[in-house]
């Protein structure tokens, strides 16, 4: 088997820090990411990518790293004397290393180090690390008269939780794991060209919990965890908008080996108003007033969002204009000032006048106040 340069892959010097091994490995594992292959060199970004992941699981880990730096990469590749006892990078999961990547879940960039530089002699092996459960999403709509304050929600959700029959162990009954009596830890000895390594790391029967169920606990199959119904109480912001995110800290799914619960994001829209519309955090409404207020002026009462308020319309308004209602729009959920509401009137014309009515108005238009519209253009 040809010796692997594993500086040379992940293009780290020797003398590398921890630090630059997983800066440099992050960015070679996004760059050669198989998703990312262009069609016709996806086996070549696979196999650059379970290069540089076995180089990181290397050089990443202390104690693998010092091995290497002695006795070379054979020390890792399970082909010396001992034959095929694939040991070392080879049981690795890469779809598993992929899908952190793809999931995106390295944002929180350590959990992918401590997946693949995991195991060995920390103690805590793969399969019984506590893992963060799923973050869950739900939509929600609500109405704009919600939006316009504090308001609490019931939310039913179907989730993941700790089976509480087990209290998410799995069983009601452990004994002492007899491989390796009750340590969780298991001594590997593994024979290469350069000498024989012993190696502890989980057992591989109990999972390195140093117990063995004794029986499957019935309501949840011996998972530990259950799917269930459950009803939740939120309170919405005022003043949230279309597609903003809540999250509920601690309220997705439970995590596997009793890891952390993910977060529940609820995920706002908002129904169509019948009278409103919204611009950020003012609201816009249009209303009708008669031409005789236009002309006259009046106080004439309008809808808002938590019911009615007074507008003055002065004199001589034209139809379309805009008052601005301050104060009189949403809440703010940065704590800001609260919107306005901007009021535009239209002047309706009657539908139906009496005779007595329409004399009326024949009057109002030969006593001819100013010049018409075609007397200024044309003179
Ligand atoms: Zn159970
Ligand atoms: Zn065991």
């Amino acid at each position: 088997m040809a010796e692997k340069d594993y500086y040379n892959k992940l293009g780290v010097a020797k003398s590398a820090t921890k630090e630059d091994i997983k800066k440099a490995y992050k960015k070679l594992a996004m760059q050669f990411h198989p998703d990312r292959a262009p069609d016709d060199k996806k086996k070549e970004y696979e196999e650059k990518f379970k290069e540089i992941s076995e180089a990181a699981s290397v050089l990443g880990d202390d104690k693998k790293r010092q091995q290497y730096d002695q006795f070379g990469s054979a020390a890792f590749s399970g082909g010396g004397a001992g034959g095929t006892s694939g040991s070392g990078f080879e049981g690795y999961d890469f779809s598993d290393i992929m899908s952190h990547f793809r999931s995106g879940a390295f944002g929180n960039s350590d959990d992918i180090f401590d997946h693949i530089f995991g195991g060995g002699s920390s103690g805590s092996g793969r399969s019984s690390r506590a893992h963060r459960g799923a973050d869950l999403l739900y939509e929600l709509e609500i109405t704009l008269e919600d939006a316009a304050k504090n308001t609490k929600k019931n939310i039913e959700l179907n989730k993941l939780e700790r089976c509480s029959e087990c209290s998410g162990k799995g069983a009601a009954k452990f004994e002492n794991c007899h491989h390796c009596q009750g340590s969780g830890q298991m001594k590997r000895t593994q024979r290469t060209p350069f000498g024989i390594f012993q190696q502890t790391g989980p057992c591989a029967y109990c999972h390195g919990r140093g117990e063995l169920a004794q029986d499957s606990c019935k309501t949840c199959g011996g998972e530990g965890a259950i799917r269930k119904k459950k009803k939740i109480e939120v309170t919405i912001p005022g003043g949230v908008d279309e597609g903003m995110r809540l999250r509920v800290a601690g309220e997705g799914e439970i995590g596997a080996n009793n890891g952390p619960s993910g977060d529940l994001y609820i995920e706002i829209s908002i129904a169509e108003h019948e009278y409103f519309t919204r611009e950020d955090q003012n609201l816009n409404i249009t209303v009708p007033i008669s031409f005789s207020q236009a002309v006259l002026g009046d106080e004439i009462e309008v809808p808002t969002i938590d019911g009615k308020a007074k507008l003055k319309i002065p004199p001589y308004t034209q139809s379309e204009t805009i008052f601005r209602m301050r104060g009189k729009g949403l809440p703010s959920v940065h704590g800001h000032d609260a919107g306005d509401q901007m009021v535009k009137v239209r002047i309706e014309v009657p539908k139906k006048l009496s005779k007595k009515q329409l004399d009326l108005i024949q009057k109002i238009d030969e006593e001819k106040p100013s010049k018409s519209f075609l007397e200024k253009i044309f003179g």
